[in-house]
């Protein structure tokens, strides 16, 4: 460390990169853990770095060939300043007024809560020097992502603020760091860029509530039909069933009707097109909601239906199973009688695992096409494709397969305990639904009238009128 320290300034790394005078010079407010990892990755893209500090001579560890000032000289070296220092302290900037008119200020900060105050940060950094040109950037970013550099969920930069210049310069500076850049437009989108960091899987949660709704409704229906059943009517106590059937019924039910619940909306917004005559309306808030959340409910049912298959191959290793195989087989020893090969049951059996698996094997190209990598190398009549009509292929199979297990149990009386129709039957309503009215949409006529309206053809207020009267 040079020995020859000035009172206001000074270089922890005189040697190089500060002596070049090519290099465009940044600066960054605050020598904390953005501040650092920032100024890291400034000064590998080929910026001179200058610090601002409280403390230039006693700050923390800076990167190498970063040069350390207090405030008001570091805000006189360089037109561009970024602000890494918490809102709550931003009361000093005022008395740099003068040091930072006309200088491009980047607030980075976010908040620990939503609404903590009044106006977004940004917004009140530009209250406290008018003269500054505010942009709102990097804080959707976390120190340890700009350390490590961009990577496929970090790649983006969101910025807003009122001078294009400004925004221009911050977006020259993220380019150059390897970043994307997503203008937001003015300021007054900064509340919006800040509240980014604090959402907490927001799009999971309609579908993580439909989940668990659909799990305890199943699982209470089944519980009361198999297991407490059981007990009140025949005093048997079936309840360690609750471990492998149950939840092996649970899963493929819930599996079943959010796959259906991912297709269910496709075919309701099809239906308002071809009511309306046009695709320009908006959809009504919660269906658009419901679409947003497509990806999710597919993806909590594959989990569901991984289950529903592990818990399958596990069936033959149960030891309720074992001894009821055993069983049989010494009843059959003991009265010297073989039971007959039943080729209708082995048909039956046959194609109920055959159409399941070749159903899972499609939800597990539906998955794998939903990820982000994968996605991104096909293209878009790829990924409708796959998502579109082999979705559709999936829920038919698993729609068909959940047919082949009900056979024909739905004729015996036996079946209704308590009047109640089997948890399987509940199941296959939403899908067959989906089903019918898809084959419905894809009726020539409605899929040719549909096609054109998707294409941008609007039906006229004098056509809308007559369908009117014709339907009154
Ligand atoms: P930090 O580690 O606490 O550092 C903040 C720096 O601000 C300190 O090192 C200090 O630098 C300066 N400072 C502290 N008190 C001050 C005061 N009273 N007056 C003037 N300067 C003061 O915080 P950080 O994690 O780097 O975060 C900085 C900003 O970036 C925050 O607004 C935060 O919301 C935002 N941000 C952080 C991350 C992250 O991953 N850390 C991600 C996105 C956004 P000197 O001692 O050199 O003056």
């Amino acid at each position: 460390m040079s020995e020859e320290v000035k009172p206001e300034s000074m270089s922890l790394y005189p040697a190089s990169a500060a002596a070049n005078p090519e290099q465009e010079a940044v600066c960054i407010f605050g020598t904390g853990d953005l501040g650092r990892s920032l100024g890291q990755r400034l000064l590998q893209s080929g910026y001179r770095l200058v610090y601002g500090s409280r403390r230039p001579h006693s700050c923390g560890p800076v990167p190498p060939g970063a040069q350390v000032m207090s405030h008001e000289v570091a805000a006189q070296s360089a037109s561009l300043v970024f602000v890494c220092v918490q809102r709550e302290h931003y009361d000093f900037l005022e008395t740099l007024a003068p040091q930072l008119n006309g200088k491009v200020l980047v607030d980075v900060s976010n908040n620990l809560k939503k609404n903590m105050y009044p106006e977004a940060n940004a917004e009140y950094l530009q209250k406290l020097i008018p003269g500054a040109h505010v942009v709102k950037a990097f804080n959707t970013l976390s120190a340890w992502a700009l350390q490590n550099g961009p990577s496929d969920a970090n790649r983006q930069v969101y910025l807003c603020g009122n001078n294009p210049e400004a925004k221009q310069a911050v977006a020259v500076i993220s380019t150059k760091l390897g970043f994307t850049v997503q203008d937001r437009g003015s300021l007054s989108a900064a509340r919006e860029l800040e509240d980014f960091p604090l959402q907490l899987f927001p799009e999971w949660r309609l579908p993580m509530r439909l989940t668990i709704g659909l799990t305890a409704f199943f699982f209470f229906y089944l519980l009361t039909r198999d297991v407490i059943y059981a007990y009140v009517d025949e005093g048997r106590d079936i309840s360690f069933r609750i471990m492998m059937s149950l939840a092996n019924k649970v899963f493929p039910s819930v599996s079943l009707i959010l796959l259906s619940l991912c297709y269910l909306p496709g075919v309701i917004a099809g239906f308002f097109q071809l009511y309306r005559g046009t695709k320009y309306k908006r959809f009504p808030d919660w269906l658009d909601r419901w679409m947003l959340c497509r990806k999710q409910l597919g993806l909590i049912a594959l989990a569901l239906a991984s289950l529903h298959v592990l818990y399958t191959l596990l069936i033959p290793i149960r030891y309720y199973v074992r001894f009821r195989l055993a069983g049989s087989t010494i009843s059959q020893i003991k009265s010297n009688k073989t039971s007959p090969f039943d080729t209708t049951m082995a048909w039956r059996t046959d194609s109920y695992y055959a159409i399941g698996a070749l159903g899972f094997g499609l939800y597990l190209l539906l998955g794998i096409s939903s990820l982000p990598s994968v996605s991104n190398a096909l293209s878009w009549r790829e990924f409708s494709f796959i998502q579109s009509k082999l979705g559709y292929l999936t829920l038919f199979f698993c729609t068909f397969h959940t047919y082949l297990y009900g056979w024909d149990r739905f004729l015996y009386i036996s079946q209704y305990k308590w009047y109640t129709p089997p948890g399987y039957m509940l199941c296959l309503v939403v899908p067959s639904l989906v089903l019918v009215f898809r084959l419905l949409l894809l009726l020539p006529c409605v899929d040719k009238s549909l096609s054109r309206i998707r294409q941008g053809w609007e039906r006229t207020d004098t056509e809308n009128d007559s369908k009117k009267s014709l339907l009154a």
